[in-house]
């Protein structure tokens, strides 16, 4: 099964929920990305809040839109994405991950917010199935980038995925006051991280941590692994193009990524 036409690989930096209600540059970003692509025949979503002890993939006929942070206004909780999901995604997913075990989900998880809180811009009319991949939290690194590589077929077959997470992400000295600035740690781990995807240096990816800005910058992986999942999808003749970039609450970074 092939559309003739490669979907693009891309990790978006998903920011805090309010996104999903708001425009500004970021969410114009990606709906303007999303008006380049050819018609997905599915979304597959790597989403830093499915972060488990188990590689998993949302297998129910609808999945339900997770609302999953604590504190938020009610009409966040009100936000529905009733995107239907995609059994025939999960069973080629099974075949690519293989001997890796995928679990199915059907009652667990649904999407959750690094999800719609995207989706919502880039396809508001929810009419494309969206199936989630969870983060195994149990594996190193590299796990995670062999798992982008083997997922890499399905660009072929009409699948846009996407990895959903933040380069840097530390909302213990976030600061709700800022808007594009930051500590100079935050903005320059983001600098560094840019160049390692722009020359395709798997390695360094794979050894984030090894930078002494890494223990501010990615204090827990799971906001950082979807970033290992979109270059594991890239080809060797695909261009590297960052959608947008930037600091949100001072120590969130905003880039965005596509290899096409
Ligand atoms: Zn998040």
């Amino acid at each position: 099964m092939t559309t003739g036409e490669r979907m693009p690989a891309v990790f978006i930096g998903h920011g805090t929920p309010f996104n999903a209600l708001q425009s500004n540059p970021f969410t114009q970003a990606w709906s303007a990305f999303a008006a380049t692509l050819p018609r997905p025949k599915a979304i597959l979503a790597i989403s830093a809040h499915w972060y488990i002890g188990a590689t998993a993939a949302t297998a129910m006929p609808r999945p339900p839109t997770v609302h999953d942070f604590y504190g938020f206004p009610k009409q966040m909780y009100e936000i529905d994405y009733p995107a239907i999901g995609s059994p025939e995604l999960v069973s080629s997913l099974r075949e690519l991950v293989s001997p890796v075990w995928l679990e199915s989900d059907h009652g667990q998880w649904g999407l959750d917010h690094g999800t719609w809180s995207v989706l919502v811009h880039m396809f508001p009319e929810a009419d494309i199935p969206v199936v989630q991949l969870s983060i195994d939290g149990r594996q190193p690194p590299a796990y995670h980038l062999s798992l982008g590589k083997r997922l890499a077929p399905l660009r072929d077959q009409g699948v846009l995925v996407m990895g959903s997470g933040n380069i840097v992400h530390n909302l213990r000295l976030m600061d709700r006051s800022l808007v594009g600035v930051g500590p100079e740690w935050a903005g320059r781990y983001d600098a560094m991280i840019q160049r390692y995807v722009r020359d395709g240096d798997d390695q360094a990816l794979v050894e984030y941590e090894r930078h002494p800005d890494a223990e501010l910058a990615v204090p827990t992986p799971d906001h950082y692994l979807p970033l290992l999942y979109a270059v594991g999808l890239r080809q060797s003749d695909d261009d590297c193009e960052v959608i947008v970039d930037g600091l949100d609450l001072g120590c969130v970074s905003m880039t965005s990524y596509q290899f096409h």
